[in-house]
């Protein structure tokens, strides 16, 4: 059976070699099971015929029947079209084609029947289809009329002649040559519990449905499949990491209670102690630590970073911290230096500027054990950085990481993995969290330190710059600080500083007598820290920057956060730069600027965060407006090749699915029990590619 679906679909009736291989460019479709898995995004419903004269608002596409009453070319250029007058005799619409009129001209004939189906569009008070699909009516089709596929295809398909009706049909064809038994990937007493169709029923009515209700049992079907296998995947390799990886056992905490007892400045909040706790316990189990710690912007993981690394360093290990930005790395650097010295800890630094000779004597100290905690950028994950024991590492903000980068910390300690801790604050929802993260254990600060008064978000227009300016005024009137930030626009880095250039002149202007820092891309990263110092030290009261101010720094006087061109931002990045200010005790703003005219989308993120200031609500917004994949930037999309399940919408299905998988190890943890072989032997299958994955932290 393998073999089937191995087949090249370059022998399915109309495709051929050609296609094929456009095919596989295009939609990497090269084989059966590939295209199998191509599954449909809608259905068209074409058992109903649309009197015309019924059209009205705004529709989804619709099926009408009629003839073509006459022709008629008109516009210039780009705007020249052909018009055909199409009438059922309850009423008239027009059918316009831009594209290939010639071609259309010779085909379509006037006063024949024909069946059409598009999507209808109101222009200057009159209904029309653009390029429609056409083709003669026949009238026994309809009557036994079924829920047509639709695919999508690129434009480059479109041009050769692969549209979505021409993918049905290579579909239709591959499942006429359908084995009368395909094997099943579930276990019976799964399929059983679930009334789930057979694998092959499922795999036919996903593309060709009898009805609503077949359709989706279907696709239910082949969504908790999909879910199933990752969940599966995800707990035996969590399982499989427990039960193999060591780890140094760290049970002394004298040094903590030090630092608890004399220097500690602040008392912990209720989260961050359990998640001490957490942490304490895997750390002190003899089993290699894989956490992962989540806590919105300001919650405060920082300081639990910290304790971690003093249970490290009391029990004779080195520790590090890693962060994705000079900037931030130097801020961790600076804040943890204060917490190190007083205590006799020795810390350094280590990013792409450390100049090659302070490299050298760092390696060696580090070498050698004398320096206990490092913290750095990418370079750290060098090769030529070794550690005397490492036996802690720390990654903040942990989605700017690849996961190869991230699989390299574990060399640095061949002889036991050091514990990873993983930090972010990009609120990741349940199910993309279960999903991705599925393999590590997961902490959750959910709690802000006392005092934080919860920032105010407005939305403003351009329009109302001055009043604007007039509240940045009084606030730096009572002391506050300011931060002004300018989109960066990808495709151009030009036009990025043009753009904050002259925000900055016309800030300037605007407060001729306060003292002004900026902050860009462009910048060396000595001249970004001489800004950026200033503004901690309060020397300069506004900051204008592009978004390298975005994660992390922490400056907690500044209460105002202007965000320029709000709408070209995303909401996890908006929520990221608010997090910025409202980290004192005093009430904070962030102000949300753009122009009048903006894109329901981004009118969308907007409310969504004059709305609320919860990461996790704003992480589902998101993900329901973005797709997952798009959510967790490009390293790790590539997990969530999903075919048919959607996070976004399938999170009950997800919730099952894992319950189901974890009622399946518990019961048979390698999967050797007959029943289920078909898990086992599928699961091989459909992971072989990419088994990097088990050591992904
Ligand atoms: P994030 O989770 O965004 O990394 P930080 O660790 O930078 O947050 O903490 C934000 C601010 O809150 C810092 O100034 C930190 O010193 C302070 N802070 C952390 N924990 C507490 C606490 N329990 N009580 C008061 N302030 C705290
Ligand atoms: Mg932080």
């Amino acid at each position: 059976m393998a073999d089937f679906w191995d087949n090249s679909i370059e022998f399915l009736k109309g495709v051929g070699p050609q296609k094929a291989e456009l095919l596989r460019k295009e939609l990497n479709l090269s084989n059966y099971g590939d295209l199998i898995q191509y599954y449909p995004f809608r259905h068209d419903d074409r058992t109903q015929i649309y009197p015309i004269a019924q059209i009205q608002g705004e529709m989804a596409a619709i099926q009408i029947r009629g003839e073509i009453q006459r022709f008629e070319v008109i516009g210039e250029g780009a705007k020249k079209r052909l018009i055909g007058y199409f009438s059922d005799g309850s009423g008239e619409i027009e059918l316009i084609w831009f594209k290939g009129i010639t071609w259309q001209l010779k085909n379509l004939k006037t006063y024949m029947p024909y069946l059409v189906f598009g999507k209808p569009q109101k222009f200057n008070a009159r209904y029309s289809l653009v390029h429609p699909e056409i083709e003669e009516f026949k009238a026994q089709e309809v009557q036994s009329g079924f829920l047509h596929p639709a695919y999508s295809v690129t434009e480059k398909l479109k041009k050769k002649y692969i549209s979505s009706k021409a993918l049905a049909k290579y579909v239709k064809s591959l499942l006429s040559k359908l084995p009368s038994q395909v094997p099943e990937t579930l276990p019976p007493e799964v399929n059983a519990k679930y009334q789930f169709p057979s694998r092959r029923e499922a795999l036919i009515h996903a593309h060709y449905p009898p009805n609503q209700q077949e359709l989706i049992r279907a696709r239910n079907r082949l969504k908790f499949e999909e879910l199933l296998y990752i969940q599966l995947r995800m707990l035996r390799s969590k399982k499989k990491k427990q039960a193999t990886f060591r780890g140094q056992v760290f049970s002394k905490t004298d040094l903590l209670k030090t630092f608890y007892e004399k220097h500690l400045p602040f008392e912990l909040t209720g989260a961050q102690k359990r998640v001490m706790k957490e942490i304490f316990q895997d750390i002190a189990s003899g089993r290699q630590m894989n956490r992962l710690l989540q806590g919105d912007v300001g919650s405060g993981k920082t300081i639990v970073a910290f304790l971690a690394m003093l249970i490290a360093l009391d029990n004779g290990a080195q520790a590090c911290l890693v962060a994705p930005t000079e900037i931030l790395a130097e801020q961790h650097f600076k804040g943890l230096k204060e917490f190190a010295e007083p205590m006799g800890i020795t810390i350094d630094l280590l990013t792409g500027s450390t100049l090659k000779r302070d490299r050298r004597v760092l390696h060696g100290r580090l070498e050698n054990g004398n320096l206990k905690i490092l913290i750095g950028t990418h370079a750290l994950f060098e090769d030529t950085v070794q550690f005397h024991n490492l036996g802690l590492c720390i990654i903040d903000e942990q989605h700017r990481f690849g996961v190869e980068q991230r699989s390299k910390l574990w060399t640095k300690n061949e002889a036991v993995y050091p514990h990873i801790l993983v930090m972010t604050a990009t609120p990741i929802p349940r199910t993309l969290a279960m999903t991705l993260y599925g393999d590590l254990d997961i902490s959750l600060i959910d709690e802000l330190p006392a005092g934080r008064k919860p920032i105010k978000t407005a939305h403003r227009f351009d329009s109302q710059r001055l009043r604007v300016f007039g509240f940045i005024r009084e606030e730096i009137k009572k002391g506050r600080q300011i931060y002004i930030v300018y989109p960066l626009i990808e495709e151009s880095e030009k036009l990025d500083y043009k753009n904050l250039m002259e925000g900055y002149e016309s800030i300037s202007r605007a407060f001729p007598e306060v003292p002004l820092s900026i902050l860009h891309g462009q910048m060396s990263s000595v001249d970004k820290d001489y800004e950026m110092q200033r503004f901690i030290k309060q020397e300069t009261k506004i900051m204008v920057a592009t978004t390298v101010i975005e994660v992390g720094v922490n400056v907690p006087n500044a209460s105002v956060m202007v965000i320029e061109n709000a709408e070209k931002f995303g909401l996890a990045q908006l929520h990221q730069l608010r997090g910025r200010v409202g980290r004192g005790a005093e009430q904070s703003y962030c102000i949300l600027m753009t122009d009048y005219k903006i894109s329901k989308e981004a009118r969308v993120r907007l409310d969504t965060m004059v709305r609320t200031n919860n990461g996790f609500e704003i992480a589902d917004v998101d993900l329901k407006l973005r797709g997952p994949g798009n959510l967790m930037g490009k390293q790790q999309s590539g997990i969530l090749n999903l075919t048919i399940a959607d996070l976004a919408k399938d999170g009950q299905i997800l919730k099952e699915a894992r319950a189901c998988a974890q009622d399946i190890l518990e019961v048979d943890p390698n999967l050797s029990k007959p029943e289920h072989e078909v898990l086992k032997n599928h699961l091989n299958r459909y992971f072989r590619k990419d088994n990097y994955w088990s050591r992904i932290s």
